[in-house]
């Protein structure tokens, strides 16, 4: 498979992906891919809906953030069939951007914390409970496994005053 990465306007992206049903050796490379193309255009997470595969697989290598509000980066992980549970109480607006939607950059609320139960590359369940950007990032591949874009968590005039933007987004990138 020669997976590349799907921008904005593409229908891919609005998809609902469907759950992996075993961890076999394609999606371990699916998972190299997409790790590959995350990194290569330095991004700290990606979900396979953004490569037009409809699997809830994401990877991220964002590790965590320190006392100063610090992103460290890592050895990316692969969450395979995510959930998340027990969202904080506490919402957080902070800018967020995604691969798809190049250059653009706008403050969304997400919960300050979340936990988050996968399947690792062997197939195995893992638990983590994440907190700040790890946390945003986790959330943010999160939506694009229901087709859902940060941009769409942003109401009103703020998301009004992206639409052209968007537009230019999609005129430029998106190729049918
Ligand atoms: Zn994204």
């Amino acid at each position: 498979m020669n997976a590349s990465l799907r921008y904005y306007g593409d229908p891919f992206l609005r998809e609902k992906a469907i759950e992996v049903t075993q961890v076999t050796d394609e999606i371990r490379e699916l998972v190299r891919q997409m790790i590959e193309i995350m990194e290569t255009k330095n991004g700290i997470g990606l979900a396979a809906p953004q490569l037009g595969v409809l699997l809830r697989i994401i990877v991220s290598n964002a590790h965590y953030e320190d006392e100063n509000g610090e992103l460290h980066i890592g050895e990316a992980k692969a969450y395979i069939n995510p959930v998340l549970t027990n969202p904080s109480d506490i919402l957080v607006e902070r800018s967020e951007g995604c691969l798809s939607i190049p250059k653009l950059y706008a403050p969304v609320i997400r919960p300050l914390s979340i936990t988050v139960e996968a399947l690792n590359l062997q197939g195995e369940k893992f638990k983590e409970e994440k907190s700040g950007y790890v946390a945003r990032c986790l959330m943010h591949e999160y939506d694009h496994l229901d087709g859902i874009l940060f941009v769409d968590r942003i109401k009103g005039r703020k998301r009004s005053e992206l639409e052209p933007l968007l537009l230019k987004i999609k005129q430029h990138y998106y190729k049918k």
